[in-house]
């Protein structure tokens, strides 16, 4: 049986333990024993992601990750009414704690009640929070799974992931020319002024419904009273509709290449990369069929909704793991107004047991 106060009790545990993104070892030599006393044979691979595997045929993968964004250490969970809080001066971690805490407690009542159930992997992540790093370093050989259930979504256990953008992170370089800016800046080339040139041609904030673009680093010149030489910027833009998306991508290098029309003796140099790709989640396939159900099963109408973010799901994707994405109980993530709703959180870790027995 999902044991509430045990529930709350385990999710406290885990937030006071730090796990900011690299940092995720505390919490990891934290959760191996438990796994371990749930029978699981837990390994860890090259990366340092925690995979704990049960015998037998065609595994059901559950997935949270470890780490959390910071404001996140010391933090100081309390109950209020029927929310977990944190003091105001920390994020709570409920993202993505909630969704460890579930899946152990989910497991914890399957193993008690001995109930027969669909052998599980679990696999939790580090470095999610700073790119889906984790994920994308996992070591697929140790993964037996087709199927996943990521425990990352916010709001109630029966909300999901409908879709997700597809993400480009971007980071140019502008090189031009130092000079005293007193003496004789007319031989310098102002690094400074190319890059704020260039970042005032290109779009920033929400574009349309499925897509936004922001510029959200800067950094350049050495000391006051020189031309400045060297200045960065990054940012990234993301659109859940692939033409808005390519056009996004071809907008960035025009305005570059038209930068280096007008700066010729500057270096303009750029570096773009995807992050992760965008998906619609197709309501017939078999893992999406088996979340709906089980949560119709518990009372729960299925609200799929479209996120701006990504997931450890989408590299699960992109590595053919099927995968529905389920909101584990926090709300306000990445604020230090997070709160995790108690029945929530009961629910999460319902659903949890119930996917993984459904059927058996
Ligand atoms: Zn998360």
């Amino acid at each position: 049986m999902i044991e509430p106060e045990r529930l709350v009790q385990s999710f406290c545990d885990l937030v006071k333990i730090d796990s900011p993104s690299d940092e995720e070892e505390a919490v990891a030599q934290h959760l191996i024993p438990r796994l371990e006393k749930l029978g699981l044979q837990v390994d860890r691979d090259a990366h340092g992601n925690v995979i704990a595997t049960e015998p037998g045929d065609n595994p059901l993968l559950l997935s949270a990750h470890m780490d959390t964004v910071e404001p996140g250490r010391g933090i100081k969970p309390s109950v209020i009414g029927d929310r977990i809080v944190s003091d105001g001066t920390t994020i709570l971690g409920g993202d993505c704690k909630a969704g460890v805490a579930a899946i152990i407690e989910g497991l914890e009542s399957i193993i008690e009640d001995r109930k027969k159930h669909r052998p599980v992997q679990v696999v939790f992540t580090r470095g999610e929070e700073i790119g889906l790093v984790g994920a994308s370093n996992l070591d697929w050989s140790m993964i037996k799974c087709h199927e996943a259930v990521v425990f990352d979504g916010n709001g109630p256990v029966n909300r999901i992931t409908g879709s997700s953008p597809t993400y480009m992170r971007f980071d140019v370089t502008v090189h031009g020319r130092a000079a005293h800016a007193g003496v004789e800046p007319e031989k310098g080339l102002s690094a400074i002024r190319i890059a704020t040139d260039i970042i005032n041609q290109l779009p920033q904030g929400r574009l349309d419904q499925e897509s936004t673009f922001n510029v959200g680093l800067i950094s350049g010149g050495s000391v006051r009273n020189a031309v400045p030489a060297l200045t960065s910027f990054g940012g990234e833009f993301r659109s859940r509709n692939s033409e808005t998306f390519d056009l996004l991508k071809m907008q960035l290098l025009t305005t570059l290449e038209q930068a280096r029309q007008r700066y010729r003796e500057a270096t303009i140099e750029e570096e773009l990369e995807v992050m992760f790709q965008m998906y619609n989640l197709d309501p017939e396939e078999s893992i999406v069929k088996l979340a709906t159900r089980v949560m119709g099963e518990m009372g729960m109408e299925p609200d799929i909704r479209p996120s701006g973010g990504g997931t450890d799901g989408n590299v699960f994707r992109l590595n053919g793991i099927a995968n529905v994405v389920v909101g584990m109980s926090t709300n306000e993530m990445h604020t230090v107004n997070e709160y995790v709703v108690i029945p929530d959180l009961v629910n999460t870790a319902r659903f949890c047991q119930q996917v993984v027995t459904f059927g058996y």
